[in-house]
């Protein structure tokens, strides 16, 4: 390769469990791009070897991201070309590497992405939900509290949802969902995606949550949930039921309480709401 020129940063996705997934292209600047720069050196190198490369590997994670992209920008800047590669997927998609990109992109250094395996898009395609419209949340928070915000705040969200989960949060990330989204919303889990147990299931959340609990499982190894987006309904179907809610808390409450109260005992829109009770005047101060 000419050392006079910049050198090129190629962003190479590797797969996300079975390694024919791998593409032509990828294989080929793996062979001969000067280095890798890899997530995980022992994980890189059983993907190398399986496809007999020998190249230079040097390691780049979230811990020492910082520090290693500098190193390689003086690498690029002679003109090297550098191969990144994460564990699997699609670099920087929850995965190290924006640093760097970020550092290119100041240097004016070219980088060439690759089109590969992403496990967000993957389930995506396969989940039957609306794709035309979608946002990637990437992992829920850990801390409940934080969880639970994030959650409600997506509650009216239209676009369909994606995130990633692990084995030891599903559960209390869909009780959560059923909880801050609603019970109704339909969701499908892709677990396991190309290997030997990869499983589609998609149902109402207080569906998927039985069906989880039936058979552990039925959460083991790697997941993306994919949530369907609100859906405003066209009617105004507020029942009977939920206006007299409204109307016995009224009598002690002010009117946002009553209105965020209502919403959340029968898992409605309170907008909707709000909007109702002002035009037909059921309100007593209207
Ligand atoms: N960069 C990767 C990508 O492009 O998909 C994502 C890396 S992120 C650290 C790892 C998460 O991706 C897992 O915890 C899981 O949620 C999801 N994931 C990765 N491989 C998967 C698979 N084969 N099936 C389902 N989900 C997967």
């Amino acid at each position: 390769m000419n050392q006079l020129e910049t050198g090129i940063l190629y962003i190479v996705p590797t797969p996300i469990g079975n390694l024919l997934d791998i593409t032509y292209r990828a294989l080929e600047i793996l062979k001969n791009v000067d280095l890798i720069a890899a997530e995980n050196i022992r994980h890189t190198n059983i993907l190398l070897q399986n496809f007999n490369i020998k190249n230079h590997l040097i390691l780049m994670n979230k811990d020492n991201e910082k520090k290693q992209s500098d190193n390689l920008i003086q690498k690029l800047k002679r003109g090297e070309k550098i191969a990144l590669v994460s564990n699997a997927g699609t670099p920087i998609i929850n995965d190290p590497g924006n640093i760097l990109i970020q550092k290119c992109y100041f240097f004016n250094i070219k980088i060439i992405p690759l089109p590969g395996p992403c496990a967000a898009i993957t389930a995506l395609s396969a989940s039957g939900i609306n794709n035309n419209r979608f946002c990637y949340e990437g992992f829920l928070p850990s801390k409940k509290k934080t969880r639970c915000n994030l959650l409600f705040s997506l509650k009216e969200e239209t676009r369909t949802m994606i995130f990633y989960e692990s084995k030891y949060r599903i559960l209390q990330s869909i009780e959560d969902i059923i909880e801050q989204i609603g019970k109704n919303r339909h969701i499908v889990i892709a677990r396991e995606i190309t290997k030997k147990w990869e499983s589609i299931y998609g149902a109402n959340a207080i569906l998927i949550l039985e069906w989880l609990k039936q058979d552990k499982y039925r959460y083991k190894g790697e997941m993306v949930i994919i949530v369907e987006g609100f859906k405003k309904s066209k009617k105004n179907n507020l029942s009977k039921k939920i206006l007299d809610t409204f109307l016995i808390l009224r009598n002690f409450l002010s009117l946002k309480q009553s209105v965020l109260i209502t919403s959340k005992i029968h898992q409605i829109s309170k907008n909707n709401l709000y909007q109702h009770v002002i035009k037909k005047k059921c309100d007593k101060t209207i």
